[in-house]
Order: C-alpha cells, then structure tokens, then sequence
C-alpha cells in the first residue's frame, strides 16, 4: 500500500516538475504575463514543496518498514494500535507517547513566551 503510495506521488511530482523546467525564466513575456507566470510558478513550487515533505514521510514509513520498526512507538516501542495507523499511517508515536509530546510542545511554547514577556516587560514591575 505504501510503495504504491510513493510511486504514484512521484509520478505527479514528475509531471509537475519537467514543465516547469521546460518552460524556463519566461523569456519573451511582457510584463503582465511575466507576473502571472511568476505567481503560477510560486504555486506550483509550493504544492511541489507540500508533495515533497509528504514524500519524505512515506520514505521514512517505508524505511521503518523494511527495519521492521514500523507500527512500533519511536519513544516506548511499544505497539502502536491498528487503528491509529488506519488514521495515520505515518504515525511514529503511539498515542500515550503523541498526547505527551504534545503537551511538552506546548509547555516549551509557554515557557518561550514567558521567558519573552518577563525581558520585555519585566524591569518595570521591579522583578
Ligand atoms: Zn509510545
């Protein structure tokens, strides 16, 4: 299923990628359509980007895969359950191990802003 996934994705970033190379620096537009162009171009490098990054992910499942290591936790390696790789099949954390990780992202977003707050604000209030 994931190799099938990965071929099909690399087959549409191809077909994105060779006009884009074919059609060049737009040489011989007037400016108008340069600019147009140029905002196509910035779209489509973008969804080639978003492509990419989804690519990588199946790469990596698929790595896990032939190491055997996929469906299991990457922090307990404990197993990860069926029904969560139905969700999300790059899944890489088991859902104990995820509700963690999220939670100190967040303390590590909290923190940051404090820490931001207090050397913005903090000699006024004399602490
Ligand atoms: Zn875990």
């Amino acid at each position: 299923m994931l190799g099938d996934r990965e071929r099909e994705m690399q087959h549409a970033l191809r077909r994105r990628v060779r006009p884009l190379l074919a059609a060049g620096r737009g040489d011989g537009l007037d400016e108008p359509e340069l600019i147009e162009a140029d905002v196509q171009e910035h779209i489509e490098v973008a969804l080639i980007q978003i492509k990419g990054e989804t690519l990588e992910r199946v790469r990596e499942a698929l790595t896990r895969l032939d190491r055997g290591e996929y469906g299991y936790c990457v922090e307990c390696a404990g197993e990860i359950s069926e029904q969560r790789l139905r969700a999300l099949p790059f899944a890489v954390r088991c859902t104990a191990c995820e509700a963690l990780h999220e939670r100190d992202a967040a303390e590590e977003r909290r923190f940051a802003s404090a820490t931001m707050f207090r050397s913005v604000f903090g000699n006024q209030f004399g602490t």
